[in-house]
C-alpha cells in the first residue's frame, strides 16, 4: 500500500512540475525576430565590424529594430542593401559605393631615410610611440604590418622592401586597416579610383627631398598642368577628388617628378 501512496506522490509531483514548466516556458519565451533572421541570412556574414556592430547578427538585429539604417555593411554593398531593403519593405537608400583600403605611402627602405634604428616589438603603434617611428618622414608607413594582422581577408601584405599594399579584390572594406594606423596613412578610396597619391606627407617640398625619393613634393604640376586629374595640392600634398573628372590623371601621373601618382590596383 505505501509503495502504491509513493507513486502516487511522485506521480502527482511529476505532473505539477510539468504543468510549471509548460507554463514558464510559454510565459518566459524569448519571442524569434523573424525579420531579423530573415535580414542574418542575406548578410554577407563577414562579421568584420564594418558596419559597427559586433557582427551580423548585431546588425541584423538593428535593422529590424529600425534602430541603424540601411547599407552599412562595406562588403554587401549595393547588392545586399537591396536584398535587406526588399526584407523590410522599404527604399533602398544609404547605399554608398564601394571603398577599398589604400596604403598612400611608398617610402620604402630604400627609398626613404630613418632616424634610427627601430628595435622594438613588430607593431607600428609601439614604434610609434619612440619620436613617431623610425623614418624621418613622420607621415609614412612605419612598415610593420600591425594593418596587416587586423584585416579578417588577408588582404594586405608587405613585400621584402618593406612595401605594404592592399589588394583591393581581397579588401571588402571593413575599415579595420585605417583603426589602427597610427600614422593614418593607410585610408579608404573609391574601389573605381583608377589612381591614389602614394604619399602622405605635408612637409615643404624641399625637405620631403631630402629624406624620400618618391613623395610628394606639393610642386603642383599635376594640378595647374592636368585639371582635369582631379588632383589639388593641400597642405604641400597633392590629393584627389574622386568626385571630379580623372581623365587626365594617366597623363599627370607621367608628369609627376617623383612618380607619386600610382594605379591603385
Ligand atoms: S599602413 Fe599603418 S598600420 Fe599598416 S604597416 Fe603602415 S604604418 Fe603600420
Ligand atoms: S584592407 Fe583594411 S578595409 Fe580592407 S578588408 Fe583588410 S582591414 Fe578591412
Ligand atoms: S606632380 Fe607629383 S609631386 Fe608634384 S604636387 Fe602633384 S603629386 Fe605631388
Amino acid at each position: 500500500m505505501s509503495i502504491l501512496y509513493a507513486f502516487l506522490v511522485i506521480s502527482a509531483l511529476g505532473l505539477l512540475l510539468g504543468l510549471g514548466l509548460a507554463f514558464a516556458a510559454k510565459k518566459f519565451a524569448v519571442k524569434k525576430d523573424v525579420v531579423a533572421e530573415q535580414i542574418l541570412e542575406v548578410l554577407p556574414g563577414a562579421n568584420c565590424g564594418g558596419c559597427g556592430f559586433p557582427g551580423c547578427s548585431g546588425y541584423a538585429a538593428a535593422l529590424s529594430a529600425k534602430t541603424a539604417p540601411n547599407g552599412l555593411c562595406p562588403p554587401g554593398g549595393a547588392a545586399v542593401a537591396a536584398k535587406v531593403a526588399a526584407i523590410l519593405g522599404i527604399e533602398e537608400s544609404g547605399t554608398s559605393e564601394k571603398m577599398v583600403a589604400f596604403v598612400h605611402c611608398r617610402g620604402n627602405h630604400e627609398l626613404s631615410s630613418l632616424d634610427y634604428q627601430y628595435d622594438g616589438i613588430e607593431d607600428c603603434n609601439a614604434a610609434a610611440l619612440l619620436f613617431k617611428g623610425d623614418n624621418t618622414c613622420k607621415y609614412g608607413c612605419l612598415h610593420l604590418g600591425s594593418c596587416i594582422r587586423v584585416c579578417p581577408t588577408s588582404a594586405i601584405s608587405r613585400d621584402e622592401k618593406g612595401n605594404v599594399t592592399v589588394n583591393p579584390e581581397l579588401c571588402i572594406g571593413c575599415k579595420k586597416c585605417t583603426l589602427v594606423c597610427p600614422t593614418k596613412v593607410i585610408r579608404m578610396i573609391p574601389a573605381r579610383g583608377s589612381h591614389a597619391i602614394a604619399c602622405n606627407s605635408n612637409d615643404p617640398g624641399a625637405k620631403v627631398r631630402k629624406i624620400c625619393k618618391v613623395g610628394c613634393i606639393g610642386c603642383m604640376i599635376c594640378e595647374k598642368k592636368f585639371p582635369d586629374s582631379g588632383c589639388k595640392v593641400v597642405n604641400y600634398l597633392s590629393e584627389i577628388d574622386y568626385g571630379k573628372p580623372m581623365t587626365q590623371i594617366a597623363e599627370a601621373a607621367q608628369a609627376c617628378p617623383t612618380k607619386c601618382i600610382v594605379e591603385a590596383k
